[in-house]
């Protein structure tokens, strides 16, 4: 991953994590039932551009997940944290995991989306709180 990668990921991601942080994230279907998350103004699957914007599920089932002991010095002060790859309903989004001992989490765990601060950059990030 780059420098320049990150970039253009973060670009227009902002107004999702607005909506996400007033309980209303949501994610796109095409018209052919791909679903994908913002920021995308075409569906990676198929191209369409009539993407609608559907409510995200309240909870989702943590699929993966990955503890990091020795980070990376950007979430130096958030050491050691869970880092989940969660299913809500047919999308997946991957989220620091918050609000429990990492060595609690497990795969099925149920989690909520709450969008948090890194302690250490104090940019939002994606967090996951057990439900
Ligand atoms: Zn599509």
């Amino acid at each position: 991953m780059s420098d320049a990668d990150d970039t253009v990921a973060d670009a227009g991601f902002d107004d999702w994590l607005d909506a996400a942080e007033d309980g209303a994230a949501y994610y796109l279907e095409c018209p052919e039932d791909h679903t994908s998350l913002p920021p995308r103004r075409v569906c990676p699957d198929c191209g369409s551009t009539d993407l609608e914007e559907l409510a995200l599920p309240d909870t989702g089932e943590v699929r993966t997940f990955t503890v990091t002991h020795v980070p990376t010095p950007a979430f130096e002060e958030d050491a050691p944290y869970a880092t989940a790859v969660v299913d809500f309903g047919p999308v997946s989004l991957t989220g620091q995991v918050v609000g429990i001992d990492v060595g609690d989490v497990e795969t099925g765990l149920t989690v909520e989306l709450e969008i948090s601060v890194s302690e250490t950059t104090g940019e939002r990030v994606i967090g996951l709180r057990p439900a």
